[in-house]
């Protein structure tokens, strides 16, 4: 695999972009968010709005300085185009980087969906890197077909957590049987469907899990991705005046607006089992469906492999060597073994670019010492 030439495209798709932006629009690119951050393991988050008005008790964006006002997001669809192209982490084309859309809003409300439908557009368009995106929306038949027309080959996950106690979690998000309702729609259209099981609530989401899958069997999902809950002290509390008492489960207890993780380890070995029975697949992480929906193979973490192992790209060392040069890392030794890449510099560099582009692009385990 020529790892360079990817640096190279990148490069080449910027120098379009940027003819097209006025040095204001690219100044406020190369600022933005989207130009700075590092991919999370589930990619890298593009966010197409802030706040979120269906007021789910157990979110956490509203520990984060955002509330129920929806704002689209300031970009327009090519300059978050050029900020991704700024990011020195960030690798466009079907091999690059995975991209997550949602995380501080809801992409679909209405106030954000043109954005969304523009920044869907703008990335199939120009950078052709793997989308994902999570919705509890409900979306008419109309406004389906305009995303499948955008960007055909979304992964799409269906968050769907309860099907009894939904009013009093997610207050004002579309009824649960709508969301699957929509999930079907997407399926037949040729989206690649998940139902997105996050976050997991314990004594919630365990006792009503098998007839949440035989319901969405019955829409037609037969993926899924689990997912833990956060909590902070404010959902802690909420969720406790709902008879949800999660102390039993916590490491520590959370203080002011940090979110802590709730043990479910053992709830999800349990739903994996059910699934099992009932023939759904269960994919380790949210990553893994983007990369089964793009017919990719991955084997960065321990989680996986992940998707079609045959597509797994080829490395060499040559092609390792060739790319250290273009980035004038000088090293001493490159190391491939059990789809682990293992790279002793001469100097002690800033690892980071040099991790997520090699990780990104073999979609292997990188180590830099
Ligand atoms: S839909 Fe998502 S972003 Fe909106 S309130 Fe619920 S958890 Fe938060
Ligand atoms: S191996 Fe699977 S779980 Fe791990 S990063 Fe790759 S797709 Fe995600």
């Amino acid at each position: 695999m020529d790892l360079v030439r990817f640096l190279v495209l990148k490069e080449e798709i910027l120098r379009k972009i940027v003819s097209k932006l006025s040095s204001e629009d690219l100044k406020r690119s190369k600022k933005d968010y989207h130009a700075k951050r590092a991919p999370r393991p589930c990619g890298l988050t593009i966010h197409t709005g802030t706040g979120c008005s269906y007021c789910c008790v157990y979110c956490y964006i509203y520990d984060m300085g955002f509330n129920t006002k929806v704002s689209p997001y300031p970009l327009r669809g090519i300059e978050l185009v050029a900020a991704l192209l700024s990011n020195p982490y960030f690798i466009p084309t079907l091999n690059g980087t995975l991209l997550a859309f949602g995380s501080i809003t809801e992409p679909f409300l209405p106030e954000i969906y043109e954005r969304t439908l523009e920044y869907l557009q703008a990335t199939y368009n120009y950078l052709q890197n793997p989308i994902q995106i999570s919705t509890k929306a409900s979306l008419t038949d109309e406004q389906i077909i305009r995303v499948s027309k955008v960007s055909p080959r979304i992964s799409v996950l269906v968050t769907l957590i309860t099907l009894k106690r939904f009013r009093e979690l997610e207050p004002l998000a579309p009824h649960p049987l709508m969301r699957l309702k929509m999930a079907s729609k997407m399926f037949k259209l040729g989206f690649h469907v998940s139902l997105f099981i996050r976050p997991l609530i314990p004594s919630v989401t365990d006792h009503e899990i098998q007839s949440i899958f035989e319901t969405a069997l019955s829409y037609g999902v037969k993926k899924a991705v689990l997912g833990s809950l956060r909590v902070t002290n404010r959902i802690l509390r909420n969720l406790k005046s709902l008879g949800i008492d999660l102390s039993s489960r916590l490491s520590i207890r959370p203080e002011g607006k940090k979110q802590v993780p709730i043990r479910s380890s053992d709830i999800k070995s349990m739903i994996r089992k059910i699934a099992n029975k009932l023939n759904i697949e269960i994919y380790p992480s949210a990553c893994a469906a983007n990369i089964s929906a793009h017919r990719l193979g991955c084997a960065m973490c321990k989680l996986g492999p992940c998707g079609d192992i045959n597509k797994l790209p080829h490395i060499d060392e040559f092609s390792i060597r060739e790319l250290l040069r273009f980035m004038n890392i000088e090293f001493e030794q490159i190391l491939l073994f059990d789809n682990k890449i293992r790279i002793k510099t001469k100097r002690r560099i800033r690892r980071d670019s040099l991790y997520y582009i090699l990780s990104t692009l073999t979609k292997r385990a990188v180590y830099i010492y």
